[in-house]
C-alpha cells in the first residue's frame, strides 16, 4: 500500500535562527544539524515532539497548524476540543461554559474528544484483556503521534506491539461527524472537523495518518490560536450543559497516566518527557519489563498538558482539570444500543511500518562496513560532544562524513590541530629555505 509523503509540522524560522545549537542536544532523533550559521531539521527523522521549539530561545523553531479563518471552508463547522483545553482559563468554573464559547466564535457544534477517550479506554481495555500472546513485552498506547514516530523512527521491533487502535481525537471526528449528518440532515462533505491542538505532532497525525487510510479531521488549529478569542468569550458564555457528554476519566487523558486509569489496567506503566520514554523503550526492548501488561508514554512532561501550543502552566492546568471534574460521573459515554461508535470504528485500519531514516543503508553489508568506518572516524574525533561541529554528538558527526554529510575538519579540535600542524610544516619549511 502506498504511504502518504513524509510531512512533518515543525519548522525552522531562518531569520530568528542564531545558529545557537541549544536545540541541537535535546533532539532525540538526532534530526537537527547546525551550519552555515543556521539549524537545518532533517525532515525524514523529525518526529514532531516539539522539544526544539520549547528549548529555542529565540523562538525560531515553529509548529505549523492550520489559521482559525479555515473553518469558514465548511458549511457546518464542529470543533474538537482536546481536553487539555480546559486547563488553560483561570476563573473558568465549568465546562460547559467553555464549549458555549466555541459556538461564540463560530463552531455549529462541539464534540468532546474526552468522550472519544472514553470509546478508546474501553477498547484499550479490551485488548489487554483479550491479548493470546505476551510476546514479553507490554501493549503499548498509540495516543501520542510523537511517540508512535519515535517508535517507527527508533524501536521498529516495539511496532507491533503499538495497540491498534485509533487515537480519542480520530474517534471524536468519526462520532461528531455522524452525529452532525444526522441531527441537522447534512453531507459529511459540509461538515468541517476542526481539533484544537496542544502540540503539532497531532497535524502530523492528520496530515500524514500512519494508521489510518485518511484521518477523519479537517483541520487542526492551535490551542493557541484560540485562546484569546475563547478568554475574552467565557465571561459572557451561557453554561450549556446539552454540549457538555464527557466523563472525569476521558477528560483525564490529557495529563500522565490518565489512560492508564482510564483503560483501569493496574499492571501498567505511564511516562511523560521524550527522554524518559527512551529509557523505558529500550527496557522494553531488553526485554527488561517482561512483566508489564500496558505502557502510556507521552512526549511532553505533563502529558498534552505540557504541549508546547499551550498557554498555561502545565501543573496550574492540571490543578484546574481536577478541580472542573471533581463533581463529573466517572463516563458519560453511552453503552449498547446507544453507542456512537462500533467496535470497527475503532480499529486502525493498516500496519505501522518503521521509519528507515536512522539506517545507515538499507544493505546490510553496506551497513555493516559504514559502521566500521564510522568507529574509525568516531576513534579520531576528542568525544567531547560539544555540538560545535554542529551535529549533536561526536558520533552524529562520525555518521555525518561517513554518510557524506560532512567533513572531519568540521570539528573545530580536529581544526586546531590540522592548522598547527600546517604553521608547524610552515615553520620548518622557512628554515630550511633560510639555511
Ligand atoms: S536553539 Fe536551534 S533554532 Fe533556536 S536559535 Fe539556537 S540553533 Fe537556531
Ligand atoms: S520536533 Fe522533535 S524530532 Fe523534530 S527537530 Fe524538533 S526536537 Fe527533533
Amino acid at each position: 500500500m502506498e504511504r502518504p509523503t513524509y510531512y512533518h509540522s515543525v519548522m525552522l524560522v531562518k531569520e530568528k535562527c542564531k545558529g545557537c545549537t541549544t536545540c541541537l542536544k535535546h533532539c532525540p532523533t538526532e534530526a537537527i544539524r547546525v551550519y552555515g550559521g543556521t539549524a537545518h531539521i532533517i525532515k525524514e527523522r523529525c518526529i514532531d515532539c516539539g522539544a526544539c521549539i520549547k528549548r529555542c530561545p529565540y523562538h525560531a523553531k515553529v509548529a505549523v497548524t492550520e489559521p482559525f479563518k479555515r473553518i469558514q471552508d465548511f458549511k457546518i463547522k464542529v470543533a474538537l476540543p482536546a481536553p487539555t483545553l480546559y486547563g488553560q482559563f483561570k476563573g473558568l468554573s465549568d465546562i460547559g461554559r467553555l464549549l458555549d464559547a466555541l459556538i461564540a466564535i463560530g463552531f455549529d457544534d462541539v464534540y468532546e474528544v474526552a468522550r472519544g477517550a472514553e470509546y478508546v479506554s474501553q477498547e484499550v481495555a479490551r485488548r489487554v484483556a483479550g491479548r493470546k500472546v505476551h510476546n514479553g513485552m507490554p501493549l503499548i498506547s498509540s495516543a501520542c503521534p510523537a511517540i508512535v514516530r519515535l517508535i517507527q523512527v527508533r524501536f521498529p521491533e516495539l511496532l507491533d506491539n503499538v495497540v491498534d487502535v485509533i487515537s480519542p481525537m480520530e474517534a471524536a471526528a468519526v462520532a461528531a461527524r455522524r452525529r452532525v449528518c444526522q441531527n441537522m440532515s447534512a453531507q459529511p462533505g459540509d461538515v468541517g472537523i476542526f481539533f484544537l491542538t496542544p502540540c503539532p505532532a497531532k497535524m502530523t497525525e492528520v496530515r500524514a495518518p500512519q494508521a489510518l487510510r485518511h484521518s477523519n479531521v479537517d483541520g487542526v488549529i492551535s490551542i493557541m490560536d484560540v485562546y484569546g478569542m475563547l478568554n475574552a468569550q467565557i465571561k459572557k458564555a451561557r453554561h450549556f450543559p446539552y454540549l457538555q457528554h464527557a466523563g472525569a476519566l476521558g477528560v483525564a487523558w490529557a495529563q500522565t497516566g490518565g489512560e492508564m486509569i482510564a483503560v483501569g489496567e493496574e499492571n501498567s506503566l505511564a511516562v511523560d518527557g521524550i527522554e524518559n520514554v527512551i529509557q523505558v523503550l529500550e527496557s522494553i526492548e531488553n526485554g527488561d519489563l517482561s512483566d508489564l501488561d500496558y505502557f502510556e508514554g507521552l512526549a511532553c512532561v505533563g502529558g498534552c498538558l505540557g504541549g508546547p501550543l499551550t498557554f498555561e502552566n502545565t501543573y496550574v492546568a492540571k490543578n484546574r482539570l481536577r478541580k472542573l471534574t471533581e463533581r463529573l460521573p466517572k463516563v458519560q459515554a453511552p453503552e449498547g444500543e446507544e453507542r456512537e461508535l462500533d467496535r470497527e470504528d475503532l480499529r486502525t485500519q493498516q500496519l505501522l511500518q518503521p521509519n528507515p531514516a536512522m539506517q545507515l543503508d538499507g544493505d546490510f553489508s553496506v551497513a555493516l562496513q559504514k559502521m566500521e568506518r564510522i568507529e574509525q572516524v568516531l576513534a579520531d574525533l576528542p568525544g567531547l560532544d560539544c555540538g560545535s561541529c554542529g551535529s549533536p554528538s561526536c558520533r552524529a558527526l562520525a555518521e555525518d562524513v561517513v554518510l557524506g554529510f560532512a567533513v572531519e575538519l568540521d570539528c573545530i579540535f580536529k581544526l586546531k590541530q590540522k592548522i598547527q600542524q600546517m604553521s608547524k610544516q610552515m615553520v620548518d619549511l622557512s628554515e630550511t629555505t633560510r639555511r
